[in-house]
């Protein structure tokens, strides 16, 4: 079990923090580790594996920065509110946001049900949503802030058997390009990345004959790994990208042309 509290030692010089939903496994994980190495202080919250969280923890132990991990379902708004306020409390000032909570319900739209259409939306869409409502008045107050929203190639070109969760990638989209219009002049940068396919337990699930056809599809004849994508979620965190905002950055081996 995590143990849902403040690891690793203070110092003396202002610490950057940084939030990450969806931080113990995947895409999510690999942006926590590399937030870290670029030291920032970071919170992380995951819905119900408290022995990745925990794992994570122990991986960021051997570094000189600050970490939470806090259970909260990113689709409960007063959980986001709490994670959001514990995190202020206990590491200080939301400067790097990042929203990777995320999950697939896969079905053709003929045999969808109503759950696999709300558990998608509420998780991908609703939870982008809170994360951001949440820390977007104090950045606004601090006039600076960047964050970035995980989309998906399939927000941007559609995909089959994935109505739901094309909606909610094309909706992280759309609202990410009308707060980056609201909140620019308060200093606040606001992008998306949208993933091809990424090994992680998400597409863990492809049997290997649907992994092959997509290999072929690939130009670059692999998956991406995650570690990729937190390296262009880095990049779009840190002042080199200081003129970046409400842009969408695909990362796909190439999938797309
Ligand atoms: P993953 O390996 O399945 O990890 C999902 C992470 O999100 C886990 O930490 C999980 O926590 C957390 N999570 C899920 N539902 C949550 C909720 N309701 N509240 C809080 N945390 C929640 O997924 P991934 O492949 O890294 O995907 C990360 C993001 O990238 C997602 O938004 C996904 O749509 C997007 N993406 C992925 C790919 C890909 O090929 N992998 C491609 C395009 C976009 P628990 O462990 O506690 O469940």
């Amino acid at each position: 079990m995590s143990d849902d509290r403040t690891r690793g030692a203070a110092e003396a010089e202002p610490r950057r923090v940084a939030l990450v939903s969806g931080g113990s496994r995947g895409i999510g994980r690999a942006a926590v580790l590399r937030l870290a190495h670029d030291g920032f202080d970071v919170s992380f919250c995951y819905r119900s594996n408290a022995e990745m969280a925990e794992s994570l923890q122990k991986e960021l132990d051997h570094l000189p920065v600050r970490t939470l991990a806090v259970q909260a379902d990113v689709a409960d708004g007063d959980a986001v509110r709490a994670w959001v306020a514990r995190t202020e409390r206990e590491l200080g000032p939301i400067e790097v946001v990042v929203t990777s909570a995320g999950i697939t319900r896969d079905k053709p739209l003929m045999l969808m049900g109503d759950d696999d259409w709300h558990q998608v939306l509420d998780t991908n869409l609703d939870g982008s949503y809170h994360v951001n409502r949440a820390v977007v008045v104090p950045m606004m107050k601090r006039k600076s802030g960047s964050i970035v929203n995980v989309s998906s190639v399939s927000g941007v070109y559609g995909n089959p058997t994935q109505a739901n969760y094309s909606a909610s990638k094309a909706g992280i989209i759309g609202f990410s390009k009308a707060l980056a219009k609201e909140v620019g002049r308060f200093g606040i940068r606001v992008n998306a990345v949208a993933p091809g396919l990424i090994d992680t337990d998400m597409t863990e699930a492809l049997g290997d004959k649907a992994r092959e056809d997509l290999l072929r599809a690939i130009p670059l004849r692999r998956f991406g790994r995650a570690e990729e994508v937190a390296d262009l979620i880095s990049y779009l965190s840190s002042d080199a990208a200081a003129y970046i905002t409400g842009s969408v950055f695909e990362i796909h081996g190439g999938i797309t042309i």
